[in-house]
């Protein structure tokens, strides 16, 4: 089985017990990243207000960091129920119900209409999807004009991706080689031939200490 089966494969395994041990990741290992990425979403993008989306959202840690960093309204969409159900009592907890809503959907066929969202963000998401090409024409299609997407994975800077990395490895030893193996199934080749493919033009990509990220402008 490839790499990009295997992904394929342990996403859609994730039930109640993946999502759980995710969560605690997410907590714990993870947690200083997500208000990192959502400083730099609005920095980079310029956008701080307006109907964002978070693709394959997993428990909402950047959903949530995004809408306390900007004043966007951000809907928080993954294909797991379980993760949906955790993501909604984490979004409760903290008081964000009028700010973050979560809902269960595949990015492949996204339940809402041409150019609803001013930004559209994902983080950790793609290596997953059954087909990027169709999640990326989905994500497109749902923008609005003008609007911008900040979509692809990394830990926000170098200190920490090496803090990250190093604990992860201690958990599971083949982390960083499965990482690495990720990245370059997405490496900025892999973009630019499916930007083609979906005729998609105006879109730049960051890949820098921060990770990798696609940033397309809608026409
Ligand atoms: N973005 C979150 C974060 O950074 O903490 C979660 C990342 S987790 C590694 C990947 C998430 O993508 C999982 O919650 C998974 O259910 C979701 N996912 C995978 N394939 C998807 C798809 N086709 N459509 C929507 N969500 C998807």
């Amino acid at each position: 089985m490839t790499m990009e089966q295997n992904n394929k494969q342990n996403a859609k395994k994730m039930g109640k017990k993946d999502s759980k041990e995710f969560l605690v990741i997410a907590d714990t290992i993870f947690s200083p990243i997500y208000p990192v990425i959502a400083e730099q979403i609005v920095t980079n993008t310029g956008i701080h207000s307006g109907t964002a989306l978070d693709v394959g959202s997993g428990p909402g840690h950047l959903a949530t960091a995004l809408a306390l960093a900007s004043e966007c309204t951000v809907h928080a969409l993954d294909c797991s129920p379980d993760m949906v159900e955790i993501c909604q009592r984490r979004i409760s907890e903290k008081g964000l119900t009028k700010k973050v809503i979560p809902s269960c959907g595949d990015v492949c066929e996204i339940s809402f209409d041409d150019n609803s969202f001013d930004l559209i963000v994902s983080r950790g998401s793609w290596f997953f999807w059954e087909d990027l090409e169709k999640g990326l024409s989905e994500i497109y299609r749902v923008l609005k004009p003008g609007g911008k997407t900040y979509i692809g994975g990394g830990f926000g800077n170098t200190a920490l991706k090496e803090q990250i990395v190093s604990a992860m490895k201690e958990r599971k030893s083949d982390f960083e080689s499965g990482m690495k193996e990720r990245l370059m199934s997405r490496s900025p080749e892999v973009i630019r031939s499916v930007m083609e493919k979906i005729k998609v033009h105006n879109y730049s990509v960051i890949n820098d200490d921060s990770g990798i990220w696609l940033m397309m402008v809608k026409e």
